[in-house]
């Protein structure tokens, strides 16, 4: 494989502090009229004006229709996004497969592949994703950086918000990898600002700016499949943790006697709500087996989505003692535990609330590995901007 160019036809252009400022306000909450912005920022008309210029020179911001201001004489010149100023990738990295998502700086996908990955070898991946990249980048000559995330434990200062420093992958079960510097190998096969973070982390992030977490202060995401990992804003940040280990709500225990988990833990969260434990509690051959099983009356299968919803129910109730969200987003491979189980999550939560903790919505967001991709380029989006 020829080696991949390191070009940038269109590089990111370095902004200044408060250009970022005035672009994250348009960005997450919309058009916004320069009188509003500049109330919104505490930037003077002129700063703003100045600021606003710089944007729309540089291509990024758009000034769109003149939109009187209500009760005032004068009107006000709207800042909208330029969306394809630029272009972004995001990657779902799974043991299997790669999920390419391109968005545009609105986070619109405008495309999307999957590429089952040829070797798990560190050095094999990171060249495939250079390749793909690459090949991108004949109809997506604007890339700005690439986004990766994976089920993995992601560790350093600059993990979902891109705040700059080196992330190194400390472990992925999927992948057996220990240790890696993923987004400098990233950025050193494409030639594009990387950032790598856990796939939960990112969903998280993405959900806060552009889906099921917009406007909400705080919230969290719980992601079930393979395994259970939560997402949490509090306050409008997203929780990071000290070594990139928050929301391990996976083992908390459950039921003092019960299966055990592949840790040993009897009762645990995990003993109970992922795939691998609902497949061998219902006695099944594979999840999809155990959904058609439950659905047709099957009681082994139902009672393990049951105890399944039960034990998402005490993971929901942890987050919610803990950080006390406005809303507990539920997704991943596993959703078929709230459909089948809905009231036993619900009960799971109410009974280990504290009393004077509210019940929370608990809302499903549709899962395919796509959406993983479409967070990863969120979160490419949030590494420069
Ligand atoms: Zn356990």
């Amino acid at each position: 494989m020829a080696p991949v160019a390191k070009r940038q036809e269109r590089a990111w252009p370095k902004l200044s502090e408060a250009q970022r400022a005035v672009l994250l306000e348009v960005l997450i909450h919309g058009s916004r009229s320069r009188a509003d912005l500049s109330r919104r920022l505490g930037l003077s008309r002129t700063s703003l004006s100045r600021l606003s210029r710089e944007l729309v020179d540089l291509g990024i911001v758009a000034e769109g229709e003149i939109r009187p201001v209500a009760g005032r004489g004068r009107p006000s010149e709207m800042l909208l996004i330029r969306p394809e100023a630029a272009a972004f990738v995001g990657i779902k990295l799974t043991g299997d497969a790669l999920y390419l998502a391109v968005t545009d700086l609105h986070a619109t996908v405008v495309h999307q592949q999957e590429q089952a990955i040829e070797s798990r070898e560190v050095a094999d991946v990171v060249a495939q994703i250079g390749a793909a990249v690459e090949a991108l980048r004949a109809d997506f000559p604007a890339l700005a950086a690439v986004g990766v995330c994976l089920a993995g434990d992601v560790a350093g200062a600059g993990d979902v918000s891109g705040s700059g420093d080196r992330e190194l992958i400390v472990g992925s079960h999927f992948l057996g990898w220990d240790q890696v510097p993923l987004s400098d190998l990233v950025r050193e096969a494409t030639g594009l600002p990387a950032v790598a973070s856990n796939d939960v982390q990112s969903l998280t992030a993405a959900h806060h700016w552009f889906g099921a977490g917009v406007g909400l202060r705080s919230f969290a995401v719980i992601g079930l499949g393979m395994g259970i990992a939560a997402g949490i804003v509090v306050n409008g940040t997203i929780i990071k943790g000290s070594r990139g280990h928050p929301g391990k709500v996976g083992h908390l225990p459950v039921t003092a006697e019960g299966p055990s988990c592949d840790r040993g833990h009897v009762g645990c969260v995990s003993a109970y709500a992922t795939a691998p434990a609902i497949i061998r509690n219902a006695e099944a051959d594979s999840y999809a087996d155990a959904v058609r099983k439950a659905r047709v009356g099957d009681r082994v299968a139902q009672n393990a989505f049951t105890s399944a919803g039960e034990a998402l129910g005490a993971a929901i109730a942890a987050i919610v003692n803990l950080v006390d969200p406005e809303k507990v987003v539920v997704t991943g491979e596993g959703l078929p535990v709230l459909e089948l189980a809905e009231a036993a999550t619900t009960r799971g939560m109410r009974d280990r609330l504290d009393p004077a903790a509210e019940p929370v919505p608990i809302t499903r967001h549709e899962f395919d590995f796509g959406a993983y991709a479409w967070a990863a380029a969120i979160t490419a989006i949030r590494h420069v901007v």
